[in-house]
């Protein structure tokens, strides 16, 4: 495991005090810190002005209450959260996470992994990320739609085109953007398009927005396969989760030829020797809202629901993990290795932990770490921002060549940057260098600020 240069140990330390009781962030800060070795190594100005303790920290974090009432007339308290991080390359730009799980924590270490996967995207956008622990699951529309329209009326005063463009995250599809824009635009009494993406079509949304991010995760292992001279074409993967990452993953590896056999929710995984039948997961989950078990009793036979376990016990040679954080561990990195799987990419952010990323590195595997495989999500986003700018609508197929394009550029900046700082193949530390230098690179040009 790469250790950290030892300029950057007080910085690290600084981090973890000043922000006690955050493991998932604290993870995220010490995996970036650590590939900035080899860049202060080569370029010492990075020391200055504090320059990357400005980075870890973030320009502005706004915690609020959400009262809403739920559909029995009592009064629900949820807690909101948006963390502006970095504006140095554009507005704060990240999507918003509805789940339990959700704390300051949580939402920092998004907001940090955000920043450089944006920069990497080329794009003028900055990063941020928000949510709340309000837990969606069995709420009925009319108090989605109440809850996103309480989550709006505190957090519209911070949003803005220019300023913070929110979108999508686990438990915020486009219903919840939609109720989010409403009232949004009810409040500000502005039709503001480009303050919010992953909106639908007919009010401003981008064609394959839905798809960018599972896609481009795909896009992006098909060219790591390539330089090793393979390509999807009659190999087995598995997919965690079955949200829209998921899903859009699921459909574009079947596309490339590749044979899908499990997928999975917070509940269980399903196994389908077939290869997942996508119409019926789109069936339950999008339309149903259901659960990944009603798939197994639907198409009975040989296909399996498993409980209890691991979805990474399922042999495959693709493994893209597409549901949360930490959700790949050392243990399930050795059974897939064990099994002969050659390419890992993070659909999800931060899905496995230091140790299994660790262990595919040494076995060879080609691993692509979230920030630049599922940054075609955020890349679109953006495409949707200049097509709201520009009052412009472009087709699907115009749409997804340029996620394709730029997924291509990513792949291709990762392996670069990774050659030139002396760790070819290394697309973790090509990613973090990538991404830091250009934020960095942004925010010396604009002062201490
Ligand atoms: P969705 O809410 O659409 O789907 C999430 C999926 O993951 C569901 O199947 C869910 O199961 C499962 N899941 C969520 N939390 C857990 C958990 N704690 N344990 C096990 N399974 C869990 O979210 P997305 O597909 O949008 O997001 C998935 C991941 O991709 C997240 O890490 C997100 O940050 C990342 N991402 C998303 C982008 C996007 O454009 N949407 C862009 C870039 C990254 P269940 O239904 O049972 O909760």
């Amino acid at each position: 495991m790469s250790q950290i240069d030892e300029k950057l140990e007080p910085i690290l330390a600084e981090v973890l005090r000043r922000n006690a009781g955050e493991p998932e962030f604290h993870q995220a800060v010490r995996e970036v810190l650590e590939s900035l070795g080899r860049v202060i190594a080569k370029h010492p100005d990075y020391l200055n002005n504090a320059l990357i303790e400005r980075i870890c920290e973030p320009e502005r974090q706004i915690i609020f209450r959400i009262p809403w009432v739920d559909d029995a007339g009592q009064v629900q308290i949820n807690r909101g959260f948006r963390v502006q991080f970095n504006s140095a390359l554009g507005p704060y730009k990240g999507g918003v996470r509805f789940h339990p799980s959700v704390n300051v924590g949580i939402i920092k270490f998004l907001g940090f992994e955000q920043t450089f996967k944006n920069a990497l995207t080329g794009m003028p956008i900055g990063g941020g990320k928000g949510g709340s622990d309000f837990n969606p699951r069995g709420r009925s529309d009319a108090e989605i739609m109440r809850f996103c329209q309480s989550f709006m009326t505190e957090l519209y005063r911070h949003l803005g085109e220019y300023t913070d463009v929110p979108a999508g995250d686990i438990g915020v599809g486009g219903r919840e953007i939609g109720y989010l824009f409403g009232q949004y635009k009810r409040l500000t009494n502005r039709y503001e398009a480009g303050v919010l993406t992953g909106k639908g079509l007919v009010y401003g949304g981008s064609r394959a927005r839905t798809e960018a991010t599972g896609y481009g995760a795909v896009y992006f292992v098909e060219r790591m396969l390539a330089t090793r001279d393979r390509d999807l074409g009659g190999l087995r993967a598995v997919v965690s989760g079955s949200g829209n990452v998921a899903i859009y993953a699921m459909e574009k590896l079947a596309e490339f030829g590749g044979k899908v056999v499990a997928c999975s929710d917070s509940n269980g995984y399903v196994v389908d020797e077939d290869g997942i039948d996508l119409d019926l997961v789109k069936e339950i989950k999008e339309v149903r809202r259901g659960r990944i078990s009603e798939y197994a009793k639907a198409k009975g036979g040989t296909v399996k629901y498993i409980d209890d376990g691991s979805i990474w016990d399922v042999p495959c040679h693709i493994a893209l993990p597409s549901a949360t954080q930490n959700e790949l561990t050392g243990r399930d990195s050795r059974e897939l290795v064990k099994n002969g799987v050659l390419a890992v990419g993070e659909g999800a952010n931060m899905p496995s932990t230091p140790e299994a990323v660790r262990i595919f590195q040494e076995a060879g595997v080609l691993f692509a770490p979230g920030k630049a495989a599922n940054a075609g999500g955020v890349a679109t986003s953006a495409l949707e921002m200049q097509q709201n700018a520009s009052r412009d609508s472009w087709t699907f197929e115009q749409t997804e060549a340029r996620l394709a394009g730029i997924m291509r550029d990513i792949h291709d900046r990762c392996a670069a940057t990774a050659e030139e700082y002396g760790a070819p193949g290394d697309y973790v530390l090509g990613a973090n260098i990538a991404g830091f230098v250009r934020v960095a690179e942004a925010m010396e040009a604009l002062g201490v600020i």
